[in-house]
């Protein structure tokens, strides 16, 4: 029963110390009790081994330096583990498929994969396989609760709302934009953060109104912004089905114009994963961004399979480095190498490179020494309200050079 199964130790294995915090963050909402958490495979295998800890299902990353996901799945068969397994990664679905594969002949029992992020709804439907789930706590109905209409009401409402975190270039220190991240503080569940309501979103055809009331309010921030002499170039992200949209360029404009905004002040993300496959529609609609003037990043590069050389052909101006690899230690040659050709091969094809994630004084140097152009992370700031952004940059022409010195 699913009350017994929250009662009984989960274990998450992932080498990104953010992984593990919003993963069990979130088990903690879906009603589970016990968790640990295990940043390599060492320390996943010594939790194993604890017998006053009766880990009863494993949530295991495949990409991890050192001992990666598929050799931790032979030591688990090697000491017999007998709890339930998943399989996530952000890798693409054949290589999930695969590991499930290995494993399941290895006699481990593996309820499933999960590509990254993973999200309640996902995790509810693989363990919904197991009868362990066949009575869904209070909090979990809840949770899921989050039907068409809530959604919608609080897009109208304007509950979903635009924080910001700074991009700062790194030769200079200066602050040049920001990305605008959708935040929905106070829904009746709580605070909800965008790995969950954005999927929802599309799911229920709600994204391009969720797009359109972000792009209304980002477009008078900016605009109030601008009057304070506040200068910033503001980077929304873009859900791939709004490319699908052949009238969203001209829709944009329309909102930015009456809401008393300036369209140049924008720029778009979008994440490289799912830039394959039919491009023919997307890629007009990129273009007619393009030909408005509007800036086009490739966020989350280094996730997803294309090569540069594929989406060089593609209208973008800039290259956002994904958060695992700019994070990714010395040691992870694999990581460094990726990072040192992308940012040399995104300078031949003048792109300007971001790093994203970057959390500490060690990451910031690392990019700066491999000729990264701008970066993006907790060390700078962490996203904020549009409230706190003057007083943010107030502050920063001081504190950079505390924290440079
Ligand atoms: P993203 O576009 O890759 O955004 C960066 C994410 O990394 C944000 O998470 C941000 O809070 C987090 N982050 C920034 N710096 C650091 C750091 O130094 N360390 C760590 N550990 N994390 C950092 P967030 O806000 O939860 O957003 C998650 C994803 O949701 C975004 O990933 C983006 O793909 C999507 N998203 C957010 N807002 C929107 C939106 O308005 N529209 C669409 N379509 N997607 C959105
Ligand atoms: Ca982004
Ligand atoms: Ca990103």
């Amino acid at each position: 029963m699913m009350t017994n199964y929250l009662q009984k130790a989960v274990l998450i294995v992932d080498d990104d110390t953010f992984v593990l915090k919003i993963t069990k963050a979130m088990l903690e909402r879906m009603g589970f009790t016990q968790i640990e958490k295990a940043s390599n495979a060492v320390e996943a295998l010594t939790i194993l081994k604890k017998s006053q800890i009766s880990v009863q299902l494993s949530l295991v990353d495949l990409n991890m330096p050192d001992i990666d996901g598929l050799e931790l799945l032979r030591l688990f068969s090697e000491i017999d583990y007998e709890g339930d397994i998943i399989l996530f990664s952000g890798e693409d679905c054949k290589t999930l498929q695969m590991a499930e594969t290995l494993a399941r002949a290895r006699k481990l029992s593996v309820l499933g994969s999960i590509a990254k992020p993973i999200t309640p709804d996902k995790l509810m439907s693989l363990l919904s396989k197991t009868d362990m789930m066949d009575s869904p706590n209070e909090e979990i109905t809840q949770k899921s609760k989050i039907t068409k209409e809530i959604l919608e009401k609080a897009i109208t409402d304007e509950n979903i709302i635009p924080w910001f975190q700074p991009k700062v270039i790194i030769a200079t220190y200066q602050p040049i934009g920001v990305e605008a991240l959708a935040r929905w503080p106070n829904s009746e569940f709580g605070p909800i953060f965008p790995g969950e309501f954005i999927p929802l979103a599309e799911e229920y055809g709600l994204i391009d109104a969720l797009t359109d009331s972000l792009i209304k309010q980002t477009a008078q921030i900016g605009k109030l912004w601008s009057h304070k002499g506040i200068n910033l170039k503001i980077a929304l992200n873009l859900s791939m089905d709004s490319l699908y949209d052949a009238y969203f360029p001209e829709r944009f404009n329309t909102i930015v114009t009456q809401s008393g905004g300036n369209i140049e002040q924008f720029q778009f993300e979008i994440t490289e994963s799912r830039l394959m496959g039919e491009l023919a529609q997307p890629l007009e609609v990129l273009l007619r961004l393009r030909i408005k003037k509007i800036k086009l990043s490739i966020d989350d590069f280094g996730i997803g399979f294309s090569n540069l050389s594929q989406l060089h052909e593609l209208p973008f101006d800039e290259l956002k480095l994904d958060r695992s690899y700019v994070a990714a230690k010395p040691s992870d040659h694999r990581a460094s190498a990726i990072l040192e050709t992308t940012i040399q091969l995104a300078k031949q094809l003048h792109l300007t490179t971001v790093a994203e994630g970057v959390e500490t004084l060690e990451d910031w140097n690392k990019m700066k020494a491999l000729g990264c152009d701008q970066v993006q992370g907790y060390l700078i700031a962490k996203p904020m309200p549009a409230e706190q952004i003057p007083e943010w940059l107030n502050n920063w022409s001081q504190q950079y050079k505390q924290l440079f010195n």
